[in-house]
Protein backbone atom coordinates (compact mmCIF):
# COMPACT_ATOMS: atom_id res chain seq x y z
CA UNK A 1 0.00 0.00 0.00
CA UNK A 2 1.99 2.96 -0.90
CA UNK A 3 2.10 6.44 -3.53
CA UNK A 4 2.04 5.20 -6.86
CA UNK A 5 5.48 4.92 -8.84
CA UNK A 6 7.04 6.03 -11.94
CA UNK A 7 10.93 5.38 -13.31
CA UNK A 8 13.64 7.97 -12.22
CA UNK A 9 15.07 8.28 -16.09
CA UNK A 10 14.27 7.24 -19.57
CA UNK A 11 15.22 3.60 -20.47
CA UNK A 12 16.22 2.48 -23.84
CA UNK A 13 16.59 -0.74 -24.99
CA UNK A 14 16.95 -2.36 -28.52
CA UNK A 15 16.07 -6.32 -29.11
CA UNK A 16 14.05 -8.53 -32.19
CA UNK A 17 10.25 -8.66 -31.63
CA UNK A 18 9.00 -12.39 -31.16
CA UNK A 19 7.08 -13.19 -33.78
CA UNK A 20 7.44 -9.79 -36.30
CA UNK A 21 11.72 -11.01 -35.70
CA UNK A 22 11.77 -7.05 -36.77
CA UNK A 23 14.98 -5.07 -34.45
CA UNK A 24 12.65 -3.01 -32.45
CA UNK A 25 14.00 0.40 -29.98
CA UNK A 26 11.87 0.66 -26.89
CA UNK A 27 11.97 3.58 -24.67
CA UNK A 28 10.30 3.16 -21.01
CA UNK A 29 9.62 7.11 -19.82
CA UNK A 30 8.82 8.99 -16.67
CA UNK A 31 4.73 9.84 -16.50
CA UNK A 32 2.53 11.71 -14.38
CA UNK A 33 0.52 9.92 -11.69
CA UNK A 34 -2.95 8.52 -12.75
CA UNK A 35 -1.39 8.44 -16.75
CA UNK A 36 -1.35 4.30 -16.29
CA UNK A 37 0.47 2.57 -18.46
CA UNK A 38 0.63 4.03 -22.04
CA UNK A 39 2.24 2.82 -25.50
CA UNK A 40 3.50 4.60 -28.00
CA UNK A 41 4.33 4.00 -31.93
CA UNK A 42 6.65 6.29 -33.02
CA UNK A 43 6.78 4.93 -36.58
CA UNK A 44 3.10 6.00 -36.88
CA UNK A 45 2.46 9.57 -37.01
CA UNK A 46 -1.55 9.77 -36.15
CA UNK A 47 -3.18 8.39 -33.45
CA UNK A 48 -0.10 6.17 -32.08
CA UNK A 49 -0.93 6.08 -28.16
CA UNK A 50 -2.81 3.64 -26.28
CA UNK A 51 -3.58 2.42 -22.83
CA UNK A 52 -3.02 -0.83 -21.24
CA UNK A 53 -6.71 -1.28 -20.46
CA UNK A 54 -8.14 -4.68 -20.96
CA UNK A 55 -10.75 -2.70 -23.34
CA UNK A 56 -8.34 -2.32 -26.10
CA UNK A 57 -6.91 -5.29 -25.99
CA UNK A 58 -7.57 -7.00 -29.98
CA UNK A 59 -5.77 -10.19 -29.85
CA UNK A 60 -5.10 -13.20 -27.37
CA UNK A 61 -3.29 -15.75 -29.84
CA UNK A 62 0.49 -16.50 -28.92
CA UNK A 63 0.75 -12.97 -27.32
CA UNK A 64 -1.31 -10.20 -25.91
CA UNK A 65 -1.94 -7.57 -28.38
CA UNK A 66 -3.48 -4.35 -27.45
CA UNK A 67 -4.97 -1.30 -30.19
CA UNK A 68 -6.34 -1.88 -33.26
CA UNK A 69 -6.60 -0.48 -36.99
CA UNK A 70 -2.68 -1.17 -37.32
CA UNK A 71 -2.00 0.82 -34.18
CA UNK A 72 -1.43 -2.36 -32.11
CA UNK A 73 1.61 -3.39 -29.73
CA UNK A 74 2.22 -7.23 -29.42
CA UNK A 75 3.75 -9.47 -26.77
CA UNK A 76 3.13 -6.48 -23.79
CA UNK A 77 2.91 -8.89 -20.82
CA UNK A 78 6.78 -9.65 -20.34
CA UNK A 79 6.83 -5.94 -20.20
CA UNK A 80 4.10 -5.39 -17.87
CA UNK A 81 4.96 -8.01 -15.90
CA UNK A 82 7.74 -6.30 -14.86
CA UNK A 83 6.02 -3.39 -14.44
CA UNK A 84 3.52 -4.49 -11.93
CA UNK A 85 6.09 -6.78 -10.70
CA UNK A 86 8.80 -3.75 -9.37
CA UNK A 87 5.01 -1.20 -8.36
CA UNK A 88 5.15 0.86 -11.32
CA UNK A 89 1.75 2.82 -11.96
CA UNK A 90 2.63 5.52 -14.87
CA UNK A 91 4.70 5.14 -17.49
CA UNK A 92 5.02 6.13 -21.36
CA UNK A 93 6.52 3.07 -23.73
CA UNK A 94 7.86 4.63 -26.84
CA UNK A 95 8.55 1.80 -29.44
CA UNK A 96 9.70 1.81 -33.38
CA UNK A 97 8.15 -1.00 -34.57
CA UNK A 98 4.34 -3.25 -33.37
CA UNK A 99 6.04 -5.45 -30.82
CA UNK A 100 7.55 -5.60 -27.40
CA UNK A 101 11.09 -6.36 -27.44
CA UNK A 102 11.25 -10.33 -26.71
CA UNK A 103 15.17 -10.11 -24.88
CA UNK A 104 15.65 -13.16 -23.25
CA UNK A 105 12.19 -14.44 -23.42
CA UNK A 106 11.74 -13.42 -19.52
CA UNK A 107 11.11 -10.29 -17.45
CA UNK A 108 14.64 -9.97 -16.14
CA UNK A 109 16.37 -7.82 -18.24
CA UNK A 110 13.33 -5.32 -17.82
CA UNK A 111 14.06 -5.75 -14.30
CA UNK A 112 17.72 -5.01 -14.11
CA UNK A 113 17.49 -1.74 -16.51
CA UNK A 114 14.52 -0.58 -14.38
CA UNK A 115 16.48 -1.06 -11.33
CA UNK A 116 19.52 0.32 -12.74
CA UNK A 117 17.58 3.75 -13.72
CA UNK A 118 15.62 4.26 -10.36
CA UNK A 119 12.46 4.19 -9.46
CA UNK A 120 10.41 7.58 -8.00
CA UNK A 121 7.34 7.85 -6.06
CA UNK A 122 4.62 10.52 -6.75
CA UNK A 123 2.37 12.66 -5.66
CA UNK A 124 -0.87 10.55 -5.76
CA UNK A 125 -1.97 7.37 -3.85
CA UNK A 126 -2.03 3.90 -5.53
CA UNK A 127 -5.61 2.91 -6.74
CA UNK A 128 -6.44 -0.49 -5.71
CA UNK A 129 -8.86 -3.17 -7.05
CA UNK A 130 -10.26 -4.84 -4.24
CA UNK A 131 -12.34 -8.68 -5.15
CA UNK A 132 -15.32 -9.01 -3.06
CA UNK A 133 -16.77 -11.87 -4.64
CA UNK A 134 -15.66 -14.73 -6.18
CA UNK A 135 -15.22 -14.47 -10.50
CA UNK A 136 -14.66 -17.53 -12.89
CA UNK A 137 -14.38 -18.63 -16.06
CA UNK A 138 -13.22 -21.56 -18.20
CA UNK A 139 -12.90 -23.10 -21.31
CA UNK A 140 -12.40 -27.03 -21.96
CA UNK A 141 -10.22 -28.38 -18.98
CA UNK A 142 -8.88 -24.63 -18.36
CA UNK A 143 -10.50 -22.50 -15.77
CA UNK A 144 -9.08 -19.30 -14.12
CA UNK A 145 -10.76 -17.19 -10.93
CA UNK A 146 -10.28 -14.46 -8.87
CA UNK A 147 -11.28 -14.59 -5.49
CA UNK A 148 -11.58 -12.23 -2.45
CA UNK A 149 -8.00 -11.83 -0.18
CA UNK A 150 -6.31 -9.00 1.46
CA UNK A 151 -2.87 -9.30 -1.02
CA UNK A 152 -2.28 -10.49 -3.79
CA UNK A 153 -1.44 -14.29 -4.38
CA UNK A 154 -1.54 -16.50 -7.32
CA UNK A 155 -1.80 -20.19 -6.91
CA UNK A 156 -1.00 -21.83 -11.02
CA UNK A 157 -1.16 -25.17 -12.14
CA UNK A 158 0.12 -26.38 -15.61
CA UNK A 159 -0.22 -30.27 -17.12
CA UNK A 160 1.67 -30.50 -20.15
CA UNK A 161 2.21 -34.65 -21.69
CA UNK A 162 5.82 -33.85 -21.98
CA UNK A 163 8.39 -35.70 -19.58
CA UNK A 164 10.21 -33.00 -18.33
CA UNK A 165 7.02 -30.48 -17.74
CA UNK A 166 4.16 -32.66 -16.93
CA UNK A 167 2.33 -31.20 -13.45
CA UNK A 168 3.57 -28.27 -11.96
CA UNK A 169 2.16 -26.16 -9.34
CA UNK A 170 3.57 -22.87 -7.75
CA UNK A 171 1.98 -20.28 -4.89
CA UNK A 172 2.98 -17.05 -4.79
CA UNK A 173 1.87 -13.69 -2.50
CA UNK A 174 3.77 -10.79 -5.16
CA UNK A 175 5.73 -8.62 -3.72
CA UNK A 176 8.60 -6.72 -5.33
CA UNK A 177 11.14 -9.12 -3.09
CA UNK A 178 9.31 -12.28 -4.47
CA UNK A 179 8.48 -10.86 -7.94
CA UNK A 180 12.58 -9.98 -8.21
CA UNK A 181 13.40 -13.71 -6.90
CA UNK A 182 10.87 -16.19 -7.87
CA UNK A 183 9.71 -15.00 -11.13
CA UNK A 184 10.87 -12.50 -12.93
CA UNK A 185 13.72 -15.06 -14.44
CA UNK A 186 11.36 -17.28 -16.06
CA UNK A 187 11.78 -17.75 -19.86
CA UNK A 188 8.99 -18.43 -21.75
CA UNK A 189 9.04 -21.60 -23.56
CA UNK A 190 7.87 -23.90 -26.79
CA UNK A 191 8.16 -26.74 -28.45
CA UNK A 192 10.34 -27.59 -31.24
CA UNK A 193 7.20 -29.08 -33.71
CA UNK A 194 5.01 -25.79 -33.24
CA UNK A 195 7.97 -23.50 -33.23
CA UNK A 196 8.71 -25.14 -37.04
CA UNK A 197 5.07 -24.70 -38.08
CA UNK A 198 4.75 -21.22 -36.37
CA UNK A 199 7.95 -20.03 -38.19
CA UNK A 200 6.49 -22.01 -41.75
CA UNK A 201 3.49 -19.36 -40.77
CA UNK A 202 5.63 -15.93 -40.65
CA UNK A 203 4.95 -15.90 -36.90
CA UNK A 204 8.04 -16.60 -34.03
CA UNK A 205 10.09 -15.25 -36.52
CA UNK A 206 12.43 -13.79 -33.89
CA UNK A 207 11.99 -16.95 -31.89
CA UNK A 208 15.64 -18.77 -30.66
CA UNK A 209 17.19 -20.54 -28.61
CA UNK A 210 18.42 -16.90 -27.15
CA UNK A 211 15.09 -15.94 -25.94
CA UNK A 212 13.05 -19.16 -24.99
CA UNK A 213 13.32 -22.81 -24.09
CA UNK A 214 13.06 -24.95 -27.00
CA UNK A 215 11.72 -28.56 -26.28
CA UNK A 216 11.64 -31.59 -28.57
CA UNK A 217 9.89 -34.93 -27.54
CA UNK A 218 12.44 -35.74 -25.12
CA UNK A 219 14.74 -33.33 -23.87
CA UNK A 220 14.97 -29.42 -23.59
CA UNK A 221 17.26 -28.36 -26.48
CA UNK A 222 18.92 -25.37 -25.15
CA UNK A 223 22.49 -26.32 -24.05
CA UNK A 224 22.33 -24.17 -20.09
CA UNK A 225 19.13 -26.52 -19.24
CA UNK A 226 16.50 -24.72 -16.93
CA UNK A 227 17.14 -22.00 -14.38
CA UNK A 228 14.85 -23.25 -12.29
CA UNK A 229 13.03 -26.53 -11.98
CA UNK A 230 9.74 -25.02 -12.14
CA UNK A 231 10.54 -22.18 -14.83
CA UNK A 232 7.34 -23.39 -16.88
CA UNK A 233 4.95 -22.52 -14.08
CA UNK A 234 6.94 -19.59 -12.91
CA UNK A 235 6.99 -18.43 -16.71
CA UNK A 236 2.69 -18.73 -16.40
CA UNK A 237 2.60 -16.70 -13.30
CA UNK A 238 4.82 -13.88 -14.93
CA UNK A 239 2.49 -14.07 -17.74
CA UNK A 240 -0.14 -14.08 -15.65
CA UNK A 241 0.99 -10.91 -13.53
CA UNK A 242 1.73 -8.64 -16.69
CA UNK A 243 -2.21 -9.46 -18.05
CA UNK A 244 -3.96 -9.12 -15.18
CA UNK A 245 -2.12 -5.41 -14.98
CA UNK A 246 -3.83 -4.62 -17.97
CA UNK A 247 -7.22 -3.91 -15.48
CA UNK A 248 -5.19 -0.58 -14.81
CA UNK A 249 -4.09 -1.27 -11.07
CA UNK A 250 -3.14 -3.30 -8.36
CA UNK A 251 -5.61 -6.27 -7.82
CA UNK A 252 -5.96 -7.28 -3.95
CA UNK A 253 -7.14 -11.03 -3.85
CA UNK A 254 -6.41 -14.68 -4.91
CA UNK A 255 -6.03 -15.46 -8.78
CA UNK A 256 -5.96 -19.30 -9.50
CA UNK A 257 -5.22 -21.03 -13.04
CA UNK A 258 -5.08 -24.12 -14.10
CA UNK A 259 -4.00 -24.89 -17.23
CA UNK A 260 -4.39 -21.41 -18.19
CA UNK A 261 -3.38 -18.87 -20.39
CA UNK A 262 -3.73 -15.28 -22.41
CA UNK A 263 -7.54 -16.12 -23.57
CA UNK A 264 -8.27 -17.03 -19.72
CA UNK A 265 -6.62 -14.32 -18.02
CA UNK A 266 -8.51 -11.99 -20.39
CA UNK A 267 -11.59 -13.71 -20.44
CA UNK A 268 -11.17 -13.55 -16.81
CA UNK A 269 -10.90 -9.25 -16.69
CA UNK A 270 -13.51 -9.03 -18.91
CA UNK A 271 -15.86 -11.63 -16.84
CA UNK A 272 -14.57 -9.08 -13.41
CA UNK A 273 -15.12 -5.72 -15.34
CA UNK A 274 -19.16 -6.84 -16.52
CA UNK A 275 -19.89 -7.45 -12.86
CA UNK A 276 -18.73 -4.49 -10.70
CA UNK A 277 -21.04 -6.23 -7.92
CA UNK A 278 -18.03 -7.94 -7.09
CA UNK A 279 -15.07 -5.83 -6.44
CA UNK A 280 -14.25 -2.10 -4.91
CA UNK A 281 -11.70 0.28 -5.28
CA UNK A 282 -9.29 2.73 -2.94
CA UNK A 283 -6.96 4.66 -3.45
CA UNK A 284 -4.21 4.74 -0.91
CA UNK A 285 -3.88 8.47 0.69
CA UNK A 286 -1.80 8.02 4.12
CA UNK A 287 -0.41 4.98 6.35
CA UNK A 288 -3.95 3.85 7.18
CA UNK A 289 -6.01 5.69 5.11
CA UNK A 290 -7.57 4.55 2.71
CA UNK A 291 -11.01 6.05 0.39
CA UNK A 292 -13.61 4.28 -1.58
CA UNK A 293 -13.66 6.17 -5.19
CA UNK A 294 -15.81 5.03 -8.00
CA UNK A 295 -13.39 2.98 -10.92
CA UNK A 296 -15.14 5.35 -14.04
CA UNK A 297 -12.29 7.59 -14.52
CA UNK A 298 -9.93 8.52 -17.49
CA UNK A 299 -7.70 5.79 -16.58
CA UNK A 300 -10.44 3.41 -15.10
CA UNK A 301 -10.90 0.59 -16.67
CA UNK A 302 -15.03 0.67 -16.64
CA UNK A 303 -14.24 3.74 -18.83
CA UNK A 304 -12.58 1.50 -21.61
CA UNK A 305 -15.44 -1.81 -21.70
ZN1 LIG B 1 5.22 -15.21 -21.71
Amino acid sequence: MSLQKTVKNDITCNSVGLHSGRKIKMVIRPADADKGIVFSRSDIVEENSVHALVGNVSDTTLATTIGTNGNTVSTVEHLLSALRGLGIDNALIELSGPEIPVMDGSALPFVNMIKETGVVEQELGRRYLKITKEVSVSEGEGWAKLEPGSTFEITYEIYFDHPLIGYQCYHLNLSELTYEKDICFARTFGFLKDVEYLQAKGLALGGSLKNAIVLNEEKIINKEGLRHPLEFVKHKILDAIGDLFLIGMPILGHFSAYKSGHKLHLMLLKELAAHPDCWQVFRYHAPGSFQEEPAVSEQGFTSVI
